[in-house]
Parts: C-alpha cells; structure tokens; sequence
C-alpha cells in the first residue's frame, strides 16, 4: 500500500480500549483495526469480529505520525460530510419549493376550471409555470437508454 493510500485510509473500527502500562498503538493489516495492543492475541493477532470469528490478520505497532494521519484523514471526512449535509437540506429545501408552487398551481388550475389545453400552453402563465416544475422534476427522471 502506497503512503498516499495509507494516508487517506481510515480505519475500519478503532477498539475503546485505553493505552495503558506497556501495550502500544496497533493497526491491523488486514481489517483495519486500531487500538491498544492489549486487544490482540499473544501471537499479536487482530481479534476484531468478523462474522462469527476473529480477523486474526497481522498487526503493526504504529507511532504518533500514523495517528495524526488518521485524525487528520477523520477531521477532513466529517468536514466533507458536513458538506453534504448541507447540499442535501439546500436540496430538499428548494425541491419543498416545487411541490410547494406544483400544488398551489394544482389547486389553481382545478378552482378555475381551465382546460388542459391551457396547462401546455406556454404563451400562457399558467403554461410556463407547469413546464418549469416539469423541467424541474425532469431532473430525476432515470435518463433514456440509447438503444
Ligand atoms: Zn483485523
């Protein structure tokens, strides 16, 4: 594995064990645990769970350079979820726009009476407002397989 994978990876599970007396920072090769040596087997075995067993992959004792790298790698993911948080309510917020306007414009058009016709118009406002929320809602529609 290259420094720059290593670098981006984040570990899969980190064990809750504390760091204490003579065990030291570990990291599975196999799994991606982290934690305290303490959790290993005496041959310095993974014990996460897998399924219905251990991992048993090899372990590497790691310094305080490979646990910055995690906490750094962690610090930028909760940064980019944040992100995508935020696009996602800014998402859901204008999409609560267009239902909104669709159901004014629904109810609009069944108070009115007025004919289909009108709705496909596009000279008319009432044509416009309905080929916008068609265009809007065309978004994500699954896209046409060409043939
Ligand atoms: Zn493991």
């Amino acid at each position: 594995m290259s420094n720059v994978e290593k670098k981006e990876r984040i570990p899969s599970c980190i064990g809750q064990k504390p760091l204490e007396g003579s065990y030291y920072a570990s990291e599975c090769t196999l799994c991606g645990w982290v934690g305290s040596s303490e959790a290993l087997t005496d041959d310095c075995q993974c014990t996460q769970e897998v399924g219905d067993r251990y991992c048993l992959g090899d372990t590497d004792e790691i310094g305080t350079d490979r646990l910055l790298e995690i906490v750094q790698a962690m610090a930028r993911r909760h940064v980019e979820s944040q992100q995508a948080h935020q696009r996602l309510i800014e998402h859901t917020n204008e999409t609560e726009k267009y239902l909104d306007d669709a159901a004014e414009l629904l109810g609009e058009i069944v108070q009115s009476g007025q004919a289909y016709r009108e709705c496909t118009d596009k000279g008319s406002a009432t044509g416009l407002r309905v080929a916008a929320v068609l265009g809007y809602v065309a978004q994500f529609q699954p896209e046409a397989h060409q043939p």
